[in-house]
């Protein structure tokens, strides 16, 4: 661990990358395979046949003794069962064998995983198929292949498939704007994403002492301390040297395999921190994203720490989330959020930047519907980062350029008059212009957009099928109007500025916590889905079904499908949480207020004997009972509200949100105060002193 290790050397070592096939393949399959990936082309099975060896062979050298189809199912995490490569030989050998169809094809048995019903239980198999774009790597002892998983009839089951999708279509339609600029050289324009991720890390020995953690990711009771996060001495403050380990472990772990792990810092909540790499093409950031969760997991529990990725640990302190930087880069490198610096780069900038406006205004809902959960509800719109409504910030520079084109008014430099697209030249744009708003959802920082309502836990793969999906229908509308134009140039200043008027109510540069905004942005008509019950209708809207099977992202099932695993999850999540309450209720927190006011009754006893004043202890032992006999007929009547739980998955949605999770507050609210009012010795689990400043 303290050895030095060589970064550019152990870089991506354990991943079959570009120059390692380059290096082990025939030219012509190299070839083969790298037409495959720009332009789509199918593989020949007998391309296939020879990365196979080659890969097997390079895997051997790794000591894999296993491969195994990674992929993506809906429910968010990935999925993994391994084959060994070992075939039977005569005289009792045995060879080891991979072939191009193993490494193409797969038929997991699947028939447990969560397709919405996509999948009827005589065709319950599922496929995957490799994910040519994506690279196969090493990981303790097996090759692992990115692969895409989809149903008998074709339907995707998977998280990749519709990200694919979405890559290609948003692609095209940006590549059909770089076309009315002049651009005849961009083949490829791709979607770039870098995924931040936060998270807690806890002593294993304190985690294993509660159940609520272990059974739903997060602590259901416990008393704030007496210090929370006030004291802001845990942001980017000094890291303890157990998590110092971790982090180096972490890095190495992710840098073999070829995740471009860059920043690690303490985060604002105590226990909380967070690691950002540099970004890449989605697809990859979504791969990568997945394995740095799961690298995590493994690595905490190796320094004897456990990872908690749940969006919120612990009430009263920060929770987690995941911030996805996006923007679009040319295959040439060029990113094209980027203000440019003649007036020809600018007015192409201000027709992505209003597309990007349009399109968020327009499916403000869909993008929001993209990170509901259970786990999510307890920041989106409970005063925390961010809030709710969704709602772009541009910046004071950017906002007055909107602002100009949109009232036809001088911009800030008096002399100028009206800022003419195409004509004049955008003042330069600075990156990280104020102080940057932490408030904000979705905020413009410089030459991509940071959206920050993703939870620490979800998979960022839907939240960029959306933007992308967004971007491609709105880049469409442009492209169509654009291209039929006969003067172009007027036709793009009556385009930015007819779009930037009709949109402009999405953008907001002030505090998003203020209940001003939640009153002004009811005002603009925005929608503040502040829960996942309310999300989830509005997730499959016409509106929302006509984009994504327009574009060819989902067909009306497959989306549908989606849905109706959103509702399974969120009952799910709720029901396992309630029943933990109860358990907990019945099986720790009872008992050990009982047992601390049995003993304090037999103190009474004995000191009214002796004629002892014992006032303090009448109190304590009085209030214990009165708020334990309130808190037992709560859970039972949890207990009772369970079991009348509707049996239409909509219905459940609302009545576990409306009744369930109400029930549970009201739970912990009195828990939690037998917590303050108990002798430590009798408490039966860490409380969150011991686990936040341990
Ligand atoms: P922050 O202050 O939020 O940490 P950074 O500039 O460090 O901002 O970037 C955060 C993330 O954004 C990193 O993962 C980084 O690689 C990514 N990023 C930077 N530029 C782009 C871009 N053009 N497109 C997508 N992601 C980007
Ligand atoms: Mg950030």
């Amino acid at each position: 661990m303290n050895s030095i290790i060589n970064i550019p050397e152990i870089f991506g070592s354990d991943v079959f990358n570009e120059s390692v096939m380059k290096e082990r393949l025939q030219p012509e399959i190299y070839n083969s395979w790298k037409d495959c990936i720009a332009n789509g082309s199918p593989l020949e099975l007998n391309v296939a046949n020879e990365i196979a060896e080659a890969m097997k062979i390079w895997a051997i050298e790794k000591g894999a003794t296993h491969y195994t189809h990674w992929f993506q199912p809906m429910t968010g995490i990935t999925a993994e069962k391994h084959d060994s490569f070992i075939s039977p030989a005569p005289d009792g050998q045995v060879l080891m064998e991979f072939s191009g169809k193993s490494l193409v094809r797969g038929e997991p048995d699947a028939s447990s995983f969560p397709s919405g019903g996509l999948r009827a239980t005589f065709e319950a198999r599922g496929y995957t198929a490799w994910d040519p774009t994506a690279f196969a790597f090493v990981r303790e002892g097996s090759l692992y292949i990115p692969t895409c998983f989809f149903s008998y009839t074709g339907a995707a089951l998977d998280m990749k498939t519709p990200l694919l999708r979405s890559i290609d279509e948003v692609s095209r339609e940006t590549v059909r704007i770089l076309r009315l600029f002049g651009d005849t050289q961009t083949k490829r324009v791709i979607a770039s994403v870098g995924a931040e991720q936060e998270y807690f890390l806890l002593p294993k020995d304190l985690y294993a002492q509660r159940e609520d953690l272990r059974l739903t990711g997060r602590t259901l009771f416990g008393a704030l301390p007496p210090k929370g996060q006030e004291l802001e001495d845990h942001y980017f403050g000094t890291i303890r040297t157990r998590v110092v380990g971790f982090m180096q472990d972490l890095d190495e772990q992710l840098w073999r395999l070829g995740v471009l792990s860059k920043t690690k810092h303490n985060e604002a909540a105590p226990c909380q921190h967070e690691l950002a790499p540099i970004y890449s093409d989605a697809n990859s950031a979504c791969d990568a994203n997945q394995l740095t969760m799961q690298v995590m997991k493994k690595c905490a529990a190796k320094h004897n720490l456990v990872c908690l990725l749940h969006e919120k640990p612990f009430a009263g302190v920060n929770g987690s989330g995941k911030h996805n930087n996006w923007s679009l880069t040319t295959d040439s490198g060029r990113n094209l959020f980027s203000p440019g610096k003649t007036p020809s780069q600018n007015a192409q900038f201000l027709v992505f930047l209003a597309a990007f406006i349009k399109g968020i205004d327009e499916y403000q809902d869909f993008l929001r519907c993209t990170v509901a959960s259970a786990g999510n509800d307890h920041r989106l719109g409970a005063n925390e980062a961010p809030p709710a409504i969704v709602s772009i910030f541009l910046g004071d520079e950017l906002t007055a350029v909107v602002e100009s084109i949109v009232n036809g008014t001088n911009y800030t430099d008096p002399e100028k008059s009206l800022l003419r697209i195409g004509v004049d030249v955008l003042p330069s744009i600075p990156k990280d212009t104020t102080d940057r708003n932490r408030t904000s959802p979705l905020a413009f920082t410089g030459n991509k957009f940071e959206f920050r309502m993703l939870g620490s836990s979800q998979s960022i793969a839907d939240t960029n099928v959306a933007l992308n999906t967004i971007m491609a229908e709105e880049l469409g509308q442009f492209a169509d109007e654009l291209e039929n134009a006969e003067d172009f140039d007027a036709a793009l200043q009556a385009l930015v500025c007819r779009t930037l008027t009709e949109h402009q109510r999405i953008i907001f540069n002030g505090n998003g916590y203020s209940d001003e905004w939640k009153a002004e942005a009811q005002r603009r008509g925005l929608s503040n889905l502040n829960s996942t019950a309310k999300c989830l209708p509005s997730y499959i809207s016409q509106k929302n079904i006509d984009l994504v099977t327009k574009h060819g992202i989902f067909n009306e099932a497959e989306f549908r499908a989606r849905h109706e695993i959103h509702l399974e999850s969120y009952c799910k999540n709720i029901n396992i949480e309630a029943l933990t309450s109860i358990d907990m209720v019945l099986h720790q927190i009872l008992p050990a207020a009982m047992a601390y006011s049995k003993d304090l009754c037999d103190g009474i006893l004995a000191k009214d004997q002796l004629g002892i004043s014992c006032k303090a202890e009448r109190s304590l032992a009085g209030r214990l009972s009165e708020i334990g006999d309130r808190l037992y007929q709560n859970c039972e009547k949890m207990r009772s509200n369970l079991s009348g739980i509707p049996a239409n998955t909509e219905d459940a949605v609302a009545y576990y949100h409306d009744v369930i999770v109400s029930g549970m507050e009201a739970l912990r609210t009195d828990a939690d105060l037998l917590e303050q009012l108990t002798d430590k010795k009798y408490w039966p689990y860490p409380t969150y002193s011991d686990l936040l400043f341990y």
